[in-house]
């Protein structure tokens, strides 16, 4: 199993080093970088707040709003609605932490009481369905937190997508939330236990001290394969002064997974429909469900600057629709942001 474990890593590690022209530990490095600079910001302040003596809700909740995991629209609104309990939320994150069991089973039950309780405190949509899973994301932060030997911060969708791609077993089909979040966490040590791991994100790096917070980070920022086709927006290499090297770099940091989710979580955090930093087109609006979330990105650093190797931030990010992205990449050299806006206004 592990060994399995271990060549799916090193073979996506590799494929995404060919496909970005750097050596795989500059990839390694770079894939989820921001993903995981803020799991080690947030999650050592969000544990200080739980083990604070009294316990104050409202600084748990201020450190939690810092976790990038939990910055959806409805997560945020669920979760205010929890944390607007007051002593109940209190007393039920208590309860779960308090004495958490070592053994398996038992730490299954205590999650899955927990989870019962934050459905009964806010966790339910405005139908009343019960949202166990957008608690168990909040349960998991609470775990990883405290106990990231053990656990991973989690949601589902993600963790399955990559034991999909790296031939993990994932619970059977009835398996409860409790039991996926103790799973989730057992795949994030496997991963942590194989010589690949070991070999390209070292612990004794500080920056990669806690591998649960690494792999989380590269769960959600990159470490799925992406099956997209790799054709980025607008392909068109026509004639560009900047040079073809540097125009393709350009692109392939558009398409850094951990780079885009981290400006979108931004975005949303900031704007939640998410709207066109150009024209003010809001996919969700106008498509609703269908739209929900969906927003490209564009690097904004001019292509000339760009060096191999140069870091990027989620701040060198703009979200724009998907015309005026088109636009921007359009003529022989790329927009300005404002520089397109002035047109759109024209
Ligand atoms: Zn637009």
């Amino acid at each position: 199993m592990a060994r399995s474990t271990d060549s799916a890593l090193r073979n996506w590690l590799e494929v995404l080093a060919q496909s970005w022209e750097q050596p795989p530990q500059g990839v390694a490095i770079d894939i989820a970088d921001d993903e995981i600079k803020n799991r080690f910001t947030a999650y050592p302040i969000v544990r200080e707040a739980l083990l604070e003596s009294p316990f104050d809700i409202q600084r748990f909740a201020t450190a939690v709003k810092q976790c990038w995991v939990m910055g959806g629209h409805f997560d945020a609104i669920r979760f205010n609605r929890f944390i607007n309990t007051g002593s109940d939320a209190s007393n039920s994150i208590r309860t779960l932490i308090q004495g958490f069991p070592r053994e398996e089973s038992a730490a299954i039950k205590r999650i899955d009481g927990f989870l019962e309780q934050a459905v009964v405190l806010g966790f339910s949509t405005p139908q009343k369905t019960s949202d166990r899973a957008g608690a168990a994301q909040m349960a998991s932060v609470i775990l990883t937190s405290l106990l990231p030997e053990r656990f991973a911060d989690y949601r589902r969708t993600r963790w399955v997508k990559l034991a999909a791609e790296f031939g993990y077993a994932t619970p059977p089909p009835k398996a409860t939330h409790g039991e996926w979040v103790v799973w989730a966490g057992k795949f994030a040590s496997e991963i942590a236990s194989t010589p690949t791991y070991q070999e390209y994100w070292p612990p004794t790096d500080p920056r990669l001290s806690i591998p649960s917070w690494v792999i989380s980070g590269l769960c959600w920022g990159g470490l799925i394969p992406s099956r997209r086709s790799p054709d980025p927006p607008d392909p068109d290499s026509r004639s560009f002064p900047e040079g073809a090297e540097k125009r393709r770099l350009h692109l392939i940091r558009e398409r850094n997974p951990a780079l885009v989710a981290g400006a979108k979580t931004l975005g949303l955090r900031r704007d939640p429909l998410l709207r066109c930093q150009v024209c003010g087109f809001s996919f969700v609006e106008r498509y609703g469900d269908l739209g929900r979330g969906f927003i490209e990105a564009h690097h904004t650093l001019p292509v000339a600057q760009l060096k191999k190797g140069s870091r990027t931030s989620v701040d060198d990010i703009a979200l724009v629709c998907s015309n005026c992205h088109r636009m921007i990449h359009s003529g022989e050299k790329s927009l300005e942001i404002d520089e397109l806006r002035q047109l759109y206004q024209m």
